[in-house]
Protein backbone atom coordinates (compact mmCIF):
# COMPACT_ATOMS: atom_id res chain seq x y z
CA UNK A 1 0.00 0.00 0.00
CA UNK A 2 1.44 2.92 -1.03
CA UNK A 3 0.29 5.99 0.76
CA UNK A 4 1.91 8.45 2.22
CA UNK A 5 2.11 7.97 6.60
CA UNK A 6 0.83 4.56 6.26
CA UNK A 7 3.64 1.51 6.97
CA UNK A 8 2.33 -1.91 6.99
CA UNK A 9 4.48 -4.80 8.39
CA UNK A 10 3.69 -8.11 7.86
CA UNK A 11 4.55 -10.85 10.29
CA UNK A 12 6.15 -8.09 12.57
CA UNK A 13 5.41 -10.27 15.68
CA UNK A 14 6.90 -14.08 15.32
CA UNK A 15 4.74 -16.91 16.26
CA UNK A 16 6.83 -17.40 19.73
CA UNK A 17 5.62 -13.45 20.00
CA UNK A 18 2.15 -13.72 19.15
CA UNK A 19 2.11 -15.86 22.47
CA UNK A 20 3.67 -13.64 24.54
CA UNK A 21 1.21 -10.95 23.70
CA UNK A 22 -1.56 -13.56 23.92
CA UNK A 23 -0.81 -13.94 27.49
CA UNK A 24 -0.23 -10.56 28.40
CA UNK A 25 -3.69 -9.70 26.91
CA UNK A 26 -5.11 -12.59 29.62
CA UNK A 27 -3.22 -11.32 32.52
CA UNK A 28 -4.94 -7.88 31.57
CA UNK A 29 -8.69 -9.15 31.18
CA UNK A 30 -8.30 -11.06 34.29
CA UNK A 31 -8.45 -7.32 35.84
CA UNK A 32 -10.07 -5.42 33.27
CA UNK A 33 -12.77 -7.77 31.55
CA UNK A 34 -14.33 -7.46 27.91
CA UNK A 35 -17.21 -4.62 27.89
CA UNK A 36 -20.06 -4.71 25.19
CA UNK A 37 -19.72 -0.98 23.94
CA UNK A 38 -22.84 0.60 22.66
CA UNK A 39 -23.15 3.29 20.23
CA UNK A 40 -23.77 6.64 20.67
CA UNK A 41 -27.21 8.11 21.13
CA UNK A 42 -28.82 5.15 19.68
CA UNK A 43 -27.45 2.87 22.24
CA UNK A 44 -27.24 0.01 19.74
CA UNK A 45 -24.10 -2.32 20.99
CA UNK A 46 -21.48 -3.00 18.66
CA UNK A 47 -20.40 -6.52 17.00
CA UNK A 48 -17.28 -6.48 18.85
CA UNK A 49 -16.28 -6.53 22.43
CA UNK A 50 -13.78 -4.11 24.35
CA UNK A 51 -10.90 -3.16 27.05
CA UNK A 52 -8.04 -0.84 27.50
CA UNK A 53 -4.74 -1.07 29.37
CA UNK A 54 -2.61 1.98 30.40
CA UNK A 55 -3.52 5.17 32.12
CA UNK A 56 -6.54 6.14 30.12
CA UNK A 57 -8.88 3.38 28.18
CA UNK A 58 -11.25 4.64 25.28
CA UNK A 59 -14.61 3.90 25.51
CA UNK A 60 -18.04 4.30 23.67
CA UNK A 61 -21.32 4.60 25.19
CA UNK A 62 -24.77 6.39 24.89
CA UNK A 63 -23.11 9.75 25.84
CA UNK A 64 -20.62 9.84 23.31
CA UNK A 65 -16.54 8.40 23.25
CA UNK A 66 -14.00 9.10 25.16
CA UNK A 67 -10.94 8.74 27.13
CA UNK A 68 -11.29 7.48 30.63
CA UNK A 69 -8.76 6.32 33.64
CA UNK A 70 -11.84 3.75 34.62
CA UNK A 71 -13.22 0.61 33.30
CA UNK A 72 -17.02 1.26 32.69
CA UNK A 73 -18.07 -1.37 34.45
CA UNK A 74 -16.13 -2.04 37.37
CA UNK A 75 -14.65 1.39 38.30
CA UNK A 76 -11.20 0.02 38.39
CA UNK A 77 -8.18 1.69 36.65
CA UNK A 78 -6.97 0.23 33.59
CA UNK A 79 -4.10 -2.23 34.05
CA UNK A 80 -0.60 -1.34 33.38
CA UNK A 81 0.27 -1.26 29.81
CA UNK A 82 2.87 -3.88 29.13
CA UNK A 83 6.72 -2.78 28.48
CA UNK A 84 6.64 -5.06 25.07
CA UNK A 85 3.97 -2.77 23.93
CA UNK A 86 5.94 0.22 25.02
CA UNK A 87 8.75 -0.93 23.11
CA UNK A 88 7.10 -1.94 19.83
CA UNK A 89 5.56 1.36 20.20
CA UNK A 90 8.95 3.12 20.27
CA UNK A 91 10.29 1.33 17.36
CA UNK A 92 7.75 1.32 15.12
CA UNK A 93 6.47 5.16 15.52
CA UNK A 94 9.73 7.20 17.00
CA UNK A 95 7.10 9.36 18.88
CA UNK A 96 8.89 10.98 22.21
CA UNK A 97 6.65 9.85 23.79
CA UNK A 98 5.14 6.48 25.29
CA UNK A 99 1.37 5.34 24.22
CA UNK A 100 -0.85 5.82 26.85
CA UNK A 101 -4.09 3.80 25.42
CA UNK A 102 -3.85 0.56 24.15
CA UNK A 103 -7.68 -0.35 23.30
CA UNK A 104 -8.28 -3.83 22.62
CA UNK A 105 -10.79 -4.97 20.40
CA UNK A 106 -12.07 -8.08 19.97
CA UNK A 107 -13.97 -9.67 17.18
CA UNK A 108 -15.75 -12.67 18.22
CA UNK A 109 -17.50 -14.03 15.20
CA UNK A 110 -17.61 -14.06 11.30
CA UNK A 111 -19.48 -11.18 11.68
CA UNK A 112 -18.18 -8.56 14.04
CA UNK A 113 -17.26 -5.88 11.92
CA UNK A 114 -16.13 -2.07 11.96
CA UNK A 115 -17.58 0.84 10.05
CA UNK A 116 -15.66 3.53 8.27
CA UNK A 117 -14.30 5.73 10.53
CA UNK A 118 -11.63 8.13 11.98
CA UNK A 119 -9.80 7.80 15.19
CA UNK A 120 -9.93 11.50 16.25
CA UNK A 121 -10.69 11.54 19.78
CA UNK A 122 -6.48 12.21 20.83
CA UNK A 123 -5.22 15.65 21.18
CA UNK A 124 -1.96 14.54 20.40
CA UNK A 125 -2.85 13.81 16.83
CA UNK A 126 0.89 14.08 15.92
CA UNK A 127 1.63 11.28 17.39
CA UNK A 128 0.88 7.78 14.77
CA UNK A 129 -1.16 5.28 15.73
CA UNK A 130 -0.08 1.44 15.92
CA UNK A 131 -2.78 -1.43 15.67
CA UNK A 132 -1.35 -5.04 16.27
CA UNK A 133 -3.37 -7.67 14.58
CA UNK A 134 -3.73 -11.40 16.66
CA UNK A 135 -5.69 -14.23 15.47
CA UNK A 136 -8.26 -14.44 12.15
CA UNK A 137 -7.24 -12.17 9.55
CA UNK A 138 -9.44 -9.42 8.88
CA UNK A 139 -10.56 -7.73 5.33
CA UNK A 140 -8.97 -3.91 6.40
CA UNK A 141 -10.39 -1.41 4.20
CA UNK A 142 -8.32 1.72 4.09
CA UNK A 143 -9.67 5.38 3.14
CA UNK A 144 -9.03 9.12 2.82
CA UNK A 145 -9.19 12.22 4.22
CA UNK A 146 -13.05 11.93 3.33
CA UNK A 147 -15.75 9.57 4.30
CA UNK A 148 -16.79 9.35 0.69
CA UNK A 149 -13.66 8.88 -1.02
CA UNK A 150 -12.16 6.36 -2.95
CA UNK A 151 -10.88 3.36 -0.61
CA UNK A 152 -8.89 0.32 -0.93
CA UNK A 153 -8.93 -3.20 0.75
CA UNK A 154 -5.82 -5.21 2.41
CA UNK A 155 -5.74 -8.58 4.09
CA UNK A 156 -4.33 -7.52 7.87
CA UNK A 157 -2.82 -11.55 9.19
CA UNK A 158 -1.95 -12.53 12.89
CA UNK A 159 1.32 -10.49 13.84
CA UNK A 160 1.22 -7.66 11.29
CA UNK A 161 1.97 -4.22 12.52
CA UNK A 162 -0.13 -0.99 11.29
CA UNK A 163 1.20 2.40 11.35
CA UNK A 164 -1.00 4.99 10.99
CA UNK A 165 1.10 8.80 10.66
CA UNK A 166 2.13 12.07 9.20
CA UNK A 167 -0.49 12.87 6.25
CA UNK A 168 -2.28 9.76 6.59
CA UNK A 169 -3.27 10.22 10.67
CA UNK A 170 -7.04 11.07 9.76
CA UNK A 171 -7.54 9.02 7.00
CA UNK A 172 -10.77 6.45 7.18
CA UNK A 173 -10.53 3.17 8.03
CA UNK A 174 -12.60 0.17 8.99
CA UNK A 175 -12.78 -3.68 9.21
CA UNK A 176 -15.00 -5.30 6.88
CA UNK A 177 -15.38 -8.91 8.12
CA UNK A 178 -13.20 -11.34 9.71
CA UNK A 179 -11.71 -14.45 7.54
CA UNK A 180 -13.22 -16.50 10.55
CA UNK A 181 -10.81 -19.78 11.32
CA UNK A 182 -7.95 -18.24 9.24
CA UNK A 183 -5.18 -18.48 12.47
CA UNK A 184 -4.81 -20.79 14.90
CA UNK A 185 -3.80 -18.72 17.39
CA UNK A 186 -7.22 -18.26 18.77
CA UNK A 187 -9.76 -21.08 19.00
CA UNK A 188 -10.23 -24.77 19.79
CA UNK A 189 -5.84 -25.43 19.41
CA UNK A 190 -4.78 -22.54 20.64
CA UNK A 191 -3.61 -21.95 24.45
CA UNK A 192 -5.84 -19.68 25.62
CA UNK A 193 -9.56 -20.67 26.90
CA UNK A 194 -10.81 -17.27 26.76
CA UNK A 195 -10.61 -17.44 23.00
CA UNK A 196 -11.31 -21.00 22.49
CA UNK A 197 -13.89 -19.50 20.15
CA UNK A 198 -11.91 -18.31 18.20
CA UNK A 199 -11.67 -14.93 16.50
CA UNK A 200 -9.69 -11.86 15.92
CA UNK A 201 -8.18 -9.42 18.35
CA UNK A 202 -6.51 -5.68 17.56
CA UNK A 203 -4.59 -4.05 19.72
CA UNK A 204 -4.16 0.06 18.95
CA UNK A 205 -2.03 1.96 20.87
CA UNK A 206 -2.27 5.68 21.19
CA UNK A 207 -0.87 8.41 22.52
CA UNK A 208 -3.83 10.95 23.98
CA UNK A 209 -2.58 13.71 26.03
CA UNK A 210 0.06 16.03 24.09
CA UNK A 211 3.74 15.55 25.79
CA UNK A 212 4.95 17.88 28.29
FE1 LIG B 1 -9.69 3.14 14.09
Amino acid sequence: MQIEGIAHHPDYLSPAAQRALLAEIVDILAVAPFFKPRMPRTNQPWSIEMTNAGPLGWVSDRTGYRYQPTHPETGATWPHLPDSLCAMWDALTGYPAPPECCLINYYPTAKAKMGLHQDRDEQADDAPVLSLSLGDSAVFRMGGPTRRGPTTSLKLHSGDAFVFGGPARLYYHGIDRILFGSSRLLGPEGTHEAFAEGGRINLTLRRVTRPG
